[in-house]
């Protein structure tokens, strides 16, 4: 098992990406603390004790720090200081073109995205410092490259999110600290699933893995950035997309590359 012994934390954990992380951390072994703002957490929390580990459940709001002090005495109380920290709480609610994006909207987004994620980490990175040895993975999203079309505030904190990352590392790095970024194409999590099908197929169309990604396979690389193994990976940015970004940058437009299939 990859993270015998080590304490883990999830935000985001009621659902998706976060849910399936939990359980698959724990099943490499760590005890696994999970938040989120819904009370569905406690469900992830009784997963992670189906296998066999001790897990701590706490409802709080990334991107208020109150509230994430207050969550996080609750953590450390039950399972003691983070080894690893999971940021994985992330919104898109916010899907308007740049000239009527309300600020309102705006702020939020980046609250809860970019400031959520600095939140967490000031609040866990203390001990991990002490003990000269830590794992913070963030998930960032193939939007912090190429942008995405009405979702200027999402692509925005999910950018945003890179340069904190490699800050950290730049600062932590010799405290035996790693914080690196995983960038997903669409993950086939319960709200991709329920996406209207033209939008899922024009998806697998435009990646050259003509899939979608599954929720286990970006668990499995968060577990591996949070092992041992990956203690010289730091400040990286981590594709997982089924190649997904190279269609765009060095293949040229969709259309091209379609008519060129299609000739094959
Ligand atoms: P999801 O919407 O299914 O789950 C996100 C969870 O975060 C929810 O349980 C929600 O309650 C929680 N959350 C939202 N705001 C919060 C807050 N302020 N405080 C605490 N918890 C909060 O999301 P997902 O699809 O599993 O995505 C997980 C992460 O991966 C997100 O950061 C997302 O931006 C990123 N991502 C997802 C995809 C994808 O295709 N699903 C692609 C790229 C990046």
């Amino acid at each position: 098992m990859l993270l015998e012994g080590r304490v883990a934390l999830v935000t985001g954990a009621a659902r998706g990406i976060g849910r399936v992380a939990a359980q698959v951390l724990a099943a490499e072994g760590a005890d696994v603390a999970v938040a989120d703002l819904h009370e569905d957490v406690h469900d992830t929390a009784a997963r992670v004790e189906a296998c066999g580990r001790r897990s701590a459940a706490a409802v709080f709001d990334v991107s208020e720090p109150e509230q994430v002090s207050a969550g996080m005495e609750q953590v450390r109380a039950a399972l003691g200081d983070v080894d690893i920290l999971v940021n994985n709480a992330g919104i898109v609610t916010n899907i308007a073109p740049l000239t009527k994006m309300s600020h309102e909207r705006w702020e939020k987004e980046l609250a809860v995205n970019l400031t959520g994620a600095f939140n967490m980490i000031q609040a866990t990175i203390g001990p991990m410092i002490a003990q000269d040895w830590g794992r913070i993975v963030v998930i960032s999203s193939g939007a912090a490259h190429g942008g995405l079309y009405r979702q200027s505030a999402y692509a925005a904190s999910k950018a945003g999110l890179i340069g904190l990352v490699q800050t950290v590392t730049l600062e932590h790095a010799r405290n035996g600290i790693t914080c690196n970024a995983i960038l997903p194409g669409l993950i086939e999590t319960e709200n991709v699933q329920s996406m209207p099908e033209e939008i899922r197929d024009a998806a697998r169309a435009s990646t050259p893995a003509r899939r979608l990604g599954a929720m286990d396979e970006v668990a499995h690389l968060i577990a591996f950035l949070a092992s041992d193994h990956a203690g010289f990976i730091n400040g990286a940015e981590i594709d997982i997309d089924g190649g997904m970004r190279l269609n765009t940058s060095a293949l040229g437009s969709r259309k091209e590359v379609r008519a060129r299939e299609k000739a094959d």
